[in-house]
């Protein structure tokens, strides 16, 4: 999505209306588009409509069967008709559009069962209303915090379709914490020393987990915190490249069952040319899975 929010940026700064849009296949980008209206004076150059058409030119189909879609703004009528047209298989959009949005503000032409579609929507995808109400919660009490989870990534320019908020807290605020899900109507579903995890019946709030870190550990992490743009621009905390693959490398020691995606997202981070690959390394023979280190490092 931040990829998508890059092009949305290069559109406001060319005088269009800021959108921004990726076609995504197996996890790769196969097109992309910003708002060109005023650029081309053209009343149909939206971002999903240059997206879609550049995906279809890398496929040579029509058909975008498989594919999904992420724009930074819920889409127009127009450009939800040929969404559906091209079938994807799914759209994720970042901000509603109570003037023209119609995947649900104006009208949901995703949800009308008197056109053929295939395609399903998901609003919200960085998890705005859960991301203000406890950035508020932490801020008012001078706490650390940072996002973790599918928003860091893709505040990295990785794109993970998560509708999910997971944020890493230092531990002495868990009872807290804890008490102020309860208060927000949030279900407690799980907790233990590491973790917990929260559910609201509104999907808007949707569902957050905490990482609780403790001692050192917490200190060298939220040291490492920086400040990149979220949701509609705003400053939100996420952990340094390293950290963030730390994490995802003890959640593959605790639950194998997740190693496959999470040495995709690790793969991911180690790609950037910004990342201390030794720092990583060292994570994976603080866990003991240097093995998996190694393999990665071969296709690196
Ligand atoms: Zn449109």
């Amino acid at each position: 999505m931040s990829t998508a929010l890059g092009l949305a940026i290069e559109a406001s700064a060319a005088g269009d209306v800021p959108v921004g849009a990726l076609v995504l296949r197996n996890g790769q980008v196969i097109g992309r588009g910003g708002n060109r209206t005023v650029r081309d004076q053209d009343p149909t150059a939206h971002a999903e409509i240059l997206a879609i058409r550049q995906a279809a030119q890398a496929l040579g189909s029509w058909r975008l069967d498989g594919c999904e879609l992420f724009v930074t703004l819920e889409p127009c009528a127009m450009c939800a008709m040929a969404l559906l047209h091209a079938r994807l298989r799914r759209v994720v959009y970042g901000a509603t559009d109570p003037k023209t949005g119609a995947a649900g503000s104006v009208l949901d032409l995703f949800a009308e069962p008197r056109l053929n579609h295939h395609t399903a929507v998901a609003g919200g995808v960085l998890a705005e209303a859960s991301t203000r109400l406890l950035r508020d919660f932490f801020e008012e009490r001078r706490q650390p915090y940072a996002v973790v989870g599918g928003v860091a990534l893709a505040a990295y320019g990785i794109l993970r379709t998560t509708l999910d908020l997971d944020l890493a807290v230092d531990r002495a605020v868990q009872d807290d914490a804890i008490s102020f899900m309860a208060a927000a109507g949030y279900e407690t579903l799980y907790r233990s020393e590491g973790y917990s995890n929260h559910l609201h019946s509104d999907p808007d709030l949707g569902r957050v987990d905490f990482v609780y870190l403790r001692g050192e550990t917490s200190q060298t992490f939220f040291a490492a915190v920086r400040r990149v743009p979220g949701p509609r621009g705003r400053l939100v905390p996420v952990p340094s490249p390293e950290h963030l693959a730390a994490m995802k490398i003890q959640a593959m020691r605790d639950d194998p069952s997740r190693t496959w995606q999470e040495m995709a997202d690790v793969r991911a981070l180690v790609e950037r040319a910004d990342v201390d690959r030794a720092a990583v390394r060292e994570s994976f023979a603080r866990c003991g899975l240097l093995e998996r280190w190694n393999e990665l490092a071969r296709t690196l």
